[in-house]
């Protein structure tokens, strides 16, 4: 419960085709956002030698102006980062601004240390830019009045830390992405992750002190490192270990048939007395058309489900692959679209089976068993 809420998060605009979300912890995080801002701004005002009361919009509202200035830096810094994806051939999937900064979702990955570099660095050399133009229009401009330059060097300043505490080699942040890039001519792509994470683990901890100390944002983003460290890393190990293995060979066929009309529940009552992963609800729909519904999907539905028939919660949209397809690719493309399964087609157009992260990250722990036991030094 608390882990869906957690996901939660809106669309509130496409840009070049890119869904951009606000993710549920603005909700809290945007009014703390605008009262340390309208702080630091009453803070600035009096340092310009100027008396509270004197500004023509209270402090409150400049602060409030400055946390919504603060999440149009962070799309600028991830439009950023997904313009040189795309112009390397990457397709994203979508944008989640956090109050924390940015998630740009990427499909893909870019396999040239060079481009790589360009990626990651586009974001905090953009943050610095308009730091830098800011806070050069703020001192230059002539007759700008006091409130607004006070509010354009906080701005400037704002943008300086995110484009600087990005660049930090602390994997999976930006700086810790060109770190790998720069170690991956010489290790390799699975050992420049490991050694890039273990450098962000270990950056994690002088952080989490600071934050203890002066602010616990800092704290949150060092547990955001670790977590993302060791998740990118047990991601991009799971896809060497799957890489030239056939994603068929990993379909689970136990997919059952109802009808549109069958209620929810007894479709549950299916999954279990036949041990089924999916049932195909059909409708006259054959093939790669059909709807269908996985036990991902019937828990999601949960008690609202009581109601509803199998054609109510059917999904047509369920991502659909070949048997022949790399393992690995899929994988990718499943964690990148944040999808848990993936409906596997025979050549003839016939489904084998579904295939869920789970079921690949079970074949993949098999597969490093696999290496352990066959390598040459562990044999006697
Ligand atoms: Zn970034």
């Amino acid at each position: 419960m608390v882990a869906s809420a957690m996901n939660r998060s809106w669309t509130i605009a496409t840009i070049r085709g890119i869904p951009i979300r606000v993710h549920i912890s603005l909700l809290v995080l945007l009014p703390l956002a605008a009262i340390t801002f309208s702080n630091q701004f009453r803070f600035y005002y009096s340092s310009l030698g100027l008396g509270p009361g004197e500004s023509v919009l209270p402090p409150l509202v400049w602060g409030i102006i400055l946390a919504f200035g603060l999440l149009l830096g962070i799309l600028l810094h991830e439009l950023a980062h997904c313009m040189v994806a795309i112009s390397n051939g990457v397709r994203v999937e979508s944008i989640t601004l956090m109050m924390l900064g940015g998630i740009s979702r990427i499909e893909g990955e870019i396999a040239r240390p060079l481009r790589e570099v360009m990626m990651a660095a586009a974001g905090p050399l953009t943050s610095l830019a308009i730091g830098a133009v800011f806070y050069v229009a703020a001192k230059a401009l002539p007759g700008l009045p006091a409130e607004n330059k006070a509010a354009g060097i906080l701005f400037a300043i704002v943008n300086v830390v995110l484009g600087i505490f990005n660049l930090l080699p602390a994997f999976p942040m930006d700086g810790g992405r060109i770190l790998r890039a720069a170690l991956t001519p010489a290790m390799g792509r699975l050992a420049a992750t490991r050694r890039a994470a273990l450098v962000g683990k270990i950056l994690a901890v002088p952080l989490a002190l600071l934050g203890i100390f002066f602010n616990p944002l800092l704290v949150l983003i060092a547990v955001f490192i670790v977590l993302g460290a060791s998740a990118e890393t047990s991601m991009l190990e799971n896809r060497v270990l799957l890489a030239g293995r056939r994603v068929g060979a990993f379909a689970d066929p136990r997919i059952g048939n109802v009808t549109p009309e069958t209620p929810v529940w007894h479709v549950a009552e299916r999954f279990l007395e036949d041990n089924l992963v999916a049932v195909r609800v059909g409708d006259g729909v054959n093939g790669p058309g059909a709807g269908y519904i996985t036990l991902g999907d019937l828990e999601r539905v949960g008690k609202k489900g009581a109601r509803l028939t199998a054609g109510d919660i059917a999904r047509r949209d369920l991502p659909r692959v070949w048997a022949s397809h790399d393992a690995a690719a899929v994988l990718q493309a499943a964690q990148a679209r944040g999808r848990d399964a993936v409906l596997v087609f025979e050549d003839n157009g016939e489904p084998v089976g579904i295939v869920t992260g789970a079921d690949l990250g079970r074949a993949a722990a098999i597969a490093s068993l696999l290496q352990d036991l066959a390598a040459p030094e562990n044999r006697t």
